[in-house]
């Protein structure tokens, strides 16, 4: 297996020219080892697919999984990234090399089975990754582009995907496009490749100059002004189905999980979805049994009550995974919630440098280890 060496080429506006977004085949060379990030569209792993992951996590790496804001997962510190990439693609987590950094596919955790779910974005996220990885072309994207369904709960709307189908049509870079779309997947894949034609340097579609409307215009349409939608609350317990089923909404503290914490979700479910906020939701649970489930995934080390103190904090890697940081974000933060009684008024941050890697979208308290530094943004 290789690892391919990016060397940054700089632009005008000091941006490399090719991103260097790790993938399973491409790690990335993080401080505290390998990184590689495993693609998971629309969030979703099979029970033996978390199997593979959290075994993979504890005997090939520092047994740290991290989850991303586009709900894919990352192992860190892996010593062995051939070998991941061995088991990877045996459990069919890599059905198409040139593909594997464009995966990127975000979706509604319920899948149209919530209160205001009408569009059943399960078949249409396996349609937009199975014809991505047909289409050579569109192996050129860029890692950070992001495609997105929303099934009209809008949780995923605020995510600003670079292409975003509702149920009401697609989305640009946050802007409504004017145009019925009768097939979605056909819509993003067009749009994605309008990006490819209209893009220099840039990775994501607002980054081009009158990119959205550029790609609008090829589609056929305009945009319509769209006012911004607000990011969805962190929350975990149980969520109502309208077939009189419930899903359960756990938090793994700080977006981070053990192999063990895997193999106690593949457990408890056949299949999980996780999600850009960095939860992960188990779906079609018998009403009398969710509490059996939340209770075996909150002795796993998962928040599965909405009055947790873990519910709404968040942190970026700090050290020892980052060079930058200037002390052990994790172990603050950590600390830090553990004098809490329950989650904070507002979504806390905690960040190892003025970066602020991993913040979340809309009002949130940025703290950074290592100070006293506490700012509202
Ligand atoms: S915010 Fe700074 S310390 Fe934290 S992961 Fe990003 S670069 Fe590293």
């Amino acid at each position: 297996m290789v690892n391919i060496l990016l060397v940054p080429n700089v632009n005008a506006a000091g941006r490399p020219r090719a991103d260097a977004c790790p993938g399973t085949l491409q790690t990335h060379t993080a401080a505290d080892g390998a990184l590689a990030r495993v693609r998971t569209p629309g969030g979703a792993l099979t029970a033996a697919r978390l199997r593979v992951l959290g075994a993979a996590a504890r005997e090939l790496g520092t047994d740290v999984i991290e989850l991303t804001s586009r709900a894919n997962v990352q192992l860190r510190g892996v010593r062995d990234p051939a070998g991941l990439a061995r088991r990877a693609a045996a459990a069919g987590l890599l059905p198409s090399p040139a593909h594997e950094r464009v995966r990127n596919i975000a979706a509604s955790p319920l899948g149209g089975r919530g209160e205001h779910g009408v569009l059943a974005t399960d078949g249409l996220v396996t349609a937009l990754d199975e014809a991505l990885c047909a289409d050579p072309a569109l192996a050129a994207l860029p890692g950070r582009f992001l495609f997105a369904f929303d099934d009209g709960t809008g949780d995923i709307t605020p995510v600003e995907a670079d292409v975003t189908a509702t149920p009401s049509g697609l989305r640009l870079a946050g802007r409504d496009l004017d145009l019925p779309v009768p097939d979605p997947v056909a819509a993003m894949l067009a749009a994605a490749g309008a990006f490819l034609g209209v893009r220099g340097t840039e990775w994501r579609l607002a980054e081009v100059p009158d990119g959205p409307g550029r790609v609008a215009r090829h589609l056929g349409g305009t945009l319509l002004e769209t006012p911004p939608a607000a990011p969805r609350p962190p929350r975990a317990g149980v969520i109502e189905q309208r077939d009189g089923r419930v899903a359960l909404e756990a938090v793994p503290p700080l977006g981070r999980m053990s192999g063990a914490q895997l193999e106690a979700l593949a457990d408890v479910a056949d299949e999980v979805r996780f999600t850009p906020w960095r939860s992960v939701v188990l779906r079609d649970l018998a009403r009398d049994e969710a509490g059996g489930v939340a209770a075996r995934l909150a002795a796993a080390g998962f928040a599965t009550e909405a009055s947790s103190p873990w519910v709404g904090v968040s942190a970026c890697t700090g050290s020892p995974g980052c060079a930058r940081s200037r002390a052990d974000v994790q172990a603050e933060a950590r600390a830090w919630v553990a004098g809490l009684d329950g989650p904070p008024d507002v979504p806390v941050h905690w960040a190892g440098c003025e970066r602020r890697c991993g913040t979340p979208r809309g009002p949130v308290v940025l703290r950074t280890a290592g100070t006293a530094t506490e700012e509202r943004q």
